[in-house]
């Protein structure tokens, strides 16, 4: 029993001392993903789930709610109901998005590990992006980290996202012309990565987006994705489960 006791005691140490390392070793691979996941430490303000910079404008913070309601309706419907609850991080300048942000060049970026965080630029204030983030949020909460991370293929990711996102310029009638009538596609499928998927030109990117989107709406029915999350939590790999 004493034995028993001294190495529950020692663990416990060793966790105690390993916790920092992991903790400080994190942050020096992925600072904004730490500063993101620590941002309940942080100097920002919080109003709800959003939090941000006490210097901006209550009103676009207004907006902002307004905003993360009327996308958290459509991705509901979509899904059949929302089940996450992301945190959102709105950076009102680039000093800001910077430090938070893995991609600042993009609106918006949503990490996934220990729950749901989206981070917003300025340029993220618009429905369509934060409908498209919070679709990855619902994703993650339905499968899981290590599925949504290891085992998701980036062009269903980002494809499955697109569903929720009605910028035009990914449209089916943008893809159409791009792609000189469905003729000229690039073959997304191959695009398991994300290095993959957004390598090559902001044209290029972009017509992975609409690719993407255009491939997951033709396989989508409300049954089969529910069906494809339900052999995924049964140990299935993406592969087979979509297949089936
Ligand atoms: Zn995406």
């Amino acid at each position: 029993m004493l034995k028993l006791k001294k190495i529950i005691t020692r663990t416990f140490f060793v966790f105690l001392i390993l916790i920092p390392i992991a903790a400080f070793a994190h942050f020096i691979i992925f600072p904004q993903e730490t500063r993101s996941i620590l941002i309940g430490y942080s100097g920002f303000k919080k109003d709800d789930r959003i939090y941000f910079n006490a210097a901006t404008p209550l009103s676009k913070i207004d907006s902002l709610r307004s905003l993360i309601e009327q996308a958290s309706i459509r991705v509901g419907d979509f899904w059949g109901q929302k089940t996450c609850n992301p945190g959102f991080i709105y950076c009102d300048n680039e000093i800001d998005l910077k430090k938070y942000s893995i991609n600042p060049s993009a609106p918006a970026v949503t990490y996934t590990k220990l729950g749901a965080v989206i981070v917003l630029g300025a340029d993220g204030m618009d429905l369509d992006i934060i409908a498209h983030e919070i679709s990855h949020a619902e994703f993650y909460q339905r499968i899981g980290f290590y599925a949504f991370m290891f085992k998701i293929p980036s062009w269903f990711k980002h494809g499955l996202a697109m569903q929720n996102d009605d910028r035009d310029y990914y449209s089916e009638d943008t893809l159409k012309v791009r792609s000189y009538n469905y003729k000229s596609m690039p073959n997304v499928k191959n695009l398991k990565k994300d290095e993959k998927f957004y390598a090559g030109s902001r044209e290029q990117v972009m017509l992975n987006y609409m690719t993407a989107k255009h491939v997951v709406k033709n396989w989508w029915t409300k049954e089969k994705l529910d069906k494809l999350v339900k052999e995924l939590n049964a140990g299935r790999s993406f592969e087979e489960a979509f297949g089936q």
